[in-house]
Order: structure tokens, then sequence, then C-alpha cells
């Protein structure tokens, strides 16, 4: 272990979208996509890191998309709170399919599936070195998992957030979209909300604002890339005052 990179921070959030398990697929759950970022985070964890890890919903419902089509929204949300429970337990699976204790913790009560969201708790298990995996959002509609995240890293004292998405950061302007958009290696949480630049909603980033808590926009393609920033290495946009 002791060539293992040195890392400065002792605990940290990470932010996934449902969307992010997916894999090729277009929807669901693809096993080996989740024991991929299974095994992103076990490389961190190896390195001695408190890991928190919220999921989000999107590959299987989202409470906007169920309300579009007519569904009452607080219900839709609900829905798609639940789908964050079915991506937590894939991922506790897939974690503990390589030696790692975890544990998934809902926002809703469900105590056959999941423990209650108790704070301390949950510090204990960090402290333990099991990995937090927090489920079913906030607890509340008219949230998103993004929000969840920011809440619970600072109710846990995560150093920072750490946002894995199909970007390596972010840019003035969609980089899937245009040729000269330009990454930004450092933006202030004022400009991600004045120039809308969509790294998280905007209750989110102002809760992350109010705290002092950097988020770190990163891609979670890059095999390695996790754990790469974490040891000082890598490409990734840091959103800070
Ligand atoms: N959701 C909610 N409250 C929360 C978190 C999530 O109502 O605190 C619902 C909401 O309907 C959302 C869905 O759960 O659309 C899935 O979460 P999200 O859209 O954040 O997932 P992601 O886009 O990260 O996959």
């Amino acid at each position: 272990m002791t060539d293992e990179p040195k890392t400065t921070y002792k605990r940290v959030m990470l932010k996934i979208s449902g969307e992010a398990l997916m894999g090729d697929q277009g929807f669901g759950l693809h096993p080996p996509t989740v024991e991929r970022i299974a095994r992103e985070v076990q490389s961190v964890h190896e390195m001695g890191v408190e890991i928190c890890m919220v999921i989000g919903g999107g590959n299987i419902f989202r409470g906007l998309q169920g309300s579009a089509q007519g569904m009452e929204r607080t219900t839709a949300d609900y829905m798609g709170m639940l789908a964050t429970v079915m991506n937590a337990l894939a991922m506790q699976g897939a974690l503990e399919a390589l030696g790692i204790h975890t544990r998934v913790i809902s926002a809703i009560t469900m105590n056959e599936v999941a423990e209650p969201y108790i704070r301390r708790r949950a510090v204990r298990h960090l402290e333990k070195k099991r990995v937090c995996i927090f489920a079913a959002g906030t607890g509340n509609p008219y949230f998103t998992t993004d929000t969840a995240a920011t809440l619970r890293a600072n109710e846990m004292s995560c150093e920072a957030i750490f946002k894995g998405t199909k970007v390596d950061g972010v840019y003035d302007k969609d980089p899937a979209k245009f040729d000269d958009a330009v990454r930004y290696d450092e933006v202030s949480f004022d400009d991600v909300l004045q120039k809308r630049l969509g790294v998280m909603d905007a209750s989110a980033i102002a809760l992350a604002r109010d705290n002092d808590l950097p988020i770190i926009v990163f891609s979670l393609d890059e095999p390695g890339g996790f754990k790469g920033i974490l040891a000082g290495e890598g490409t990734y946009t840091i959103v800070k005052d």
C-alpha cells in the first residue's frame, strides 16, 4: 500500500446520475456498467477515502417526465425517488461483490430494504470505512438527487462533491454539439448560476455555495478518473467561490 497515491481528501460525496448505470441501453440498469463504476469506487476506497454516494434515478423514472405525461407531480416524484433505491441496491450489490462493506440509507423508510437515514449512524458507518449509498433523494418531491447529494455531503461533512458525468468538466457550451466549446478549469458558483452552466440544478448549487462545498466535475467514462483526481491528476472542473 505504500506506493498508493496520497490524497488530501478524507471524505467525499460521489454523485452520479441514474443514466450512468444504463450503459448504451437507453434505459434501466446495465450490470457490467454498474460493476465498472463499482471498481472505480473500489480504487478510491483502497486509498482510505471515506465515500458517500448518491445515485439518481433518471435511467428508470423522472418525476418531471411523469408529470409532463399527465401524472400528478408529487406521485411522479415519489416514483423517481423509488427508482433511486433500485439503483442504490444495484450499486450495493456490485460493491459488496468486490468485498467492500456498504450501507444503503434511504430517506424514505423501508426497513426491509434499506436503513433509515439517521445522521449520526451514517457518520459512524463512514468512520468504519463503509461506503454509504444515500437513496430516495431528500425524501421530498420537487427536489433532485443533485440537491440530495449536496444536502447529505454537508450533513456528512464531506470535503467535496465529485460529480461524475460523460464529459471531463464544465464547458461554456455543450461539447457534444459545439467543437469550439471551452472547458473551465475553475468556475465560481455565481457564474454557474448566472450563465446557467448546467452543472447541477440551482438549488443544489446554492446549497453548495452557501456552505463552501466545492463541486468537482469529471468524466466517469475515463478509466481511473475518479482515483486520478483524488491523487491530484487528470482533467476536471472545480466549482468553488
Ligand atoms: N426526486 C425527488 N426528490 C428528491 C430526489 C429525487 O422527488 O429529493 C425524484 C424526481 O422525480 C427526480 C427523480 O427522483 O426526477 C430521479 O432523480 P434525478 O432526476 O435527480 O436523477 P438523475 O437525473 O440524477 O438520474
